[in-house]
């Protein structure tokens, strides 16, 4: 019964996943702010689900305590506050929603890149100073240049049609042979793009392979008087080897949106004592620096609401795993009104040798008319749609699959 499902929403969680809960008749407390761990270990015994932001910490320690407790819904990006493998040992799935904000990403990108060609951030503080300074030496149009992309995820195959539209040429180096949007064409290798592009803009995921991508090799391999953006992630760029590149005029203008050591919290912290390039940064010319603020918008923060929230609603009612980031990922076919006589039986258990057969063993006493199975590390998760069992006979079936040794969680639905 969606009514007897206790919700504990905390940081504020946009309107729009909010509505979405409610809709579905669930009971949703809502807070606007985090809570000192204490505090949440009280609440969260109580709790169905729980819905964060990035402050609210999920320790083992505070997941112990969360004896009901289902689903985690992090609505953001990062998942790094939850304690990801304690809770998949636990059966408690975490959702997140990593591309909610690609597109603010990408028009923040083309702003940059614009804004670099034409020096905007220095003519702007200069007059904010007194300075009239009008210029035009070193100052260019973006039609004709070439947009080099590094990465063509979500991000990037955005970033493409965007720049195209403003008459760039595009160009993009994936690991991954991917279809070239509009009339972008991939690249061999990264010397390539280095070698042809304007502009370059880095969006890899933070990966062992992707740490210091664009250091002292790749500016020398760039083309003398270009520019570089990185909104992607802090370690993807060598910064002491940009700062050398913008200083010897290699580099023309630089974005960075993402560091290698980002602060908890707004406040006066862009200094040395964080890291020990940041007032050399903080010194050079055509360089836009700005706070992780790529994905911040009103849009994207919506998008996340919807995401996160029907992700929520998909595993509370259907068992449904798509997306989730610790979970395999398990779904068939939502039952309709004319499957009225089914249950979904939801089994997430030990990945062991034989559990399969005996579960197969409990449900072959009834009609099971679809069953998927995937497994991820140690955890695996079942689902099947079984038809013709009577109230007794879901109570039995529970307890049957509750007293397996590899059980971890047993839910019955519908
Ligand atoms: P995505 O997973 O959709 O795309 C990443 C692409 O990079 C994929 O096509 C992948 O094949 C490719 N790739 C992986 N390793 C590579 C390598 N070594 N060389 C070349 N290509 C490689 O990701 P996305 O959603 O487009 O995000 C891209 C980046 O942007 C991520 O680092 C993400 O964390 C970051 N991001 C930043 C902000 C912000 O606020 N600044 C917001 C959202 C995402």
């Amino acid at each position: 019964n969606t009514g007897d499902i206790k919700i504990l929403l905390l940081e504020n969680v946009n309107q729009t996943g909010r509505d979405i809960l409610l809709k579905q008749g669930y009971q949703v407390e809502f807070l606007k702010s985090s809570l000192p761990e204490d505090k949440l270990i009280e609440k969260i015994r109580d709790v169905h689900v729980i819905g964060i932001r990035s402050k609210t910490k999920l320790t083992a320690n505070v997941l112990r305590e969360a004896k009901n407790l289902i689903v985690i819904g992090c609505f953001c990006i990062g998942t790094n506050q939850v304690d990801l493998q304690y809770a998949a040992d636990h059966g408690i799935a975490v959702f997140n929603s990593p591309f909610s904000n690609s597109r603010s990403v990408a028009e923040l990108v083309i702003g940059e890149i614009i804004a670099l060609a034409r020096q905007l951030g220095d003519r702007s503080n200069e007059l904010h100073q007194g300075i009239w300074n009008k210029v035009s030496k070193g100052c260019w149009e973006v039609r004709g240049k070439t947009l080099g992309i590094i990465g063509y995820g979500h991000i990037g195959s955005q970033l493409s049609v965007l720049a195209e539209a403003m008459g760039m040429s595009v160009i993009y180096y994936d690991i991954v042979n991917l279809m070239a949007l509009g009339t972008s064409k991939q690249v061999p290798d990264l010397g390539v793009l280095l070698g042809e592009a304007d502009f370059v803009t880095c969006h890899v995921p933070e990966l062992p392979e992707t740490q210091r991508m664009i250091g002292p090799k790749q500016f020398e391999q760039m083309r003398t008087g270009s520019y570089l953006i990185n909104a992607s992630r802090g370690s993807v760029v060598d910064i002491p080897a940009l700062i050398d590149a913008m200083r010897t005029g290699k580099v023309a203008g630089a974005a960075l949106d993402v560091y290698p050591n980002e602060p908890a919290g707004n406040g006066n912290y862009f200094h040395n004592d964080l890291n020990t390039w940041a007032e050399d940064l903080r010194s050079l010319k055509n360089l836009i620096l700005t706070p992780h603020i790529g994905g911040s918008t009103e849009e994207a923060q919506s998008a996340i609401g919807i995401e996160v929230g029907e992700a929520l609603v998909r595993y509370v009612n259907e068992g449904v795993t798509l997306g989730a980031v610790n979970m395999p990922e398990v779904n068939l076919r939502s039952l309709t009104l004319e499957d009225s006589d089914h249950i979904r039986v939801i089994f997430i258990h030990q990945n062991i040798p034989g559990v399969l057969r005996k579960v197969n063993e409990i449900l072959g006493d009834h009609n099971v008319d679809k069953q998927m199975t995937d497994s991820r590390g140690d955890v695996a998760y079942l689902m099947a749609d079984i038809s013709n069992v009577d109230h007794n006979g879901v109570r039995e079936l529970y307890e049957e699959l509750e007293s397996l040794n590899s059980c971890i969680k047993t839910r019955i639905l519908y």
